[in-house]
């Protein structure tokens, strides 16, 4: 009868994350959060100062890309938030680091990269090139 703790190390390196990798990547998770809302505010406060001295920009046109630039930035970081926050959920519900394609384990090598990956390397890969493929076409 084997004890619990012999066998999870009998288990191969790409299986399901153990409670303390999960509590490692939720920590690397939590810190691209704290980044992403940082920036953001940056981002914030730097369309405020450029309004401010709209007034006195002659070129009001590139003030303008300017700020569209921010705002769509924000936009890509809102959806990398969205992400972020989801993959914490997953981890608080046990559903974290398995392919939400063919349910096999997602490396932790990779979730270590890629800490919002719902999909394995295969099924990525698989994906992208199907993608590709329907663009050609
Ligand atoms: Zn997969």
């Amino acid at each position: 009868m084997p004890v619990s703790h012999s066998r999870s190390i009998e288990l191969p390196p790409d299986e399901y994350l153990s409670k303390e990798e999960v509590l490692k990547l939720w920590g690397i998770v939590q810190d691209r959060i704290d980044t992403l809302m940082a920036n953001g505010r940056d981002a914030v406060s730097n369309l405020t100062e450029d309004r401010d001295q709209e007034a006195d920009a002659i070129d009001v046109a590139s003030s303008e890309s300017e700020r569209e630039f921010v705002l769509r930035l924000a936009d890509r970081e809102r959806l990398m938030l969205r992400k972020l926050k989801k993959a914490q959920e997953r981890m608080e519900e046990g559903e974290y680091g398995m392919c939400e394609s063919c349910g096999e384990p997602i490396t932790l090598k990779r979730l270590m990269v890629r800490p919002v990956a719902t999909q394995c390397i295969d099924c990525k890969t698989q994906a992208e090139q199907l993608e590709r493929r329907s663009r050609t076409f």
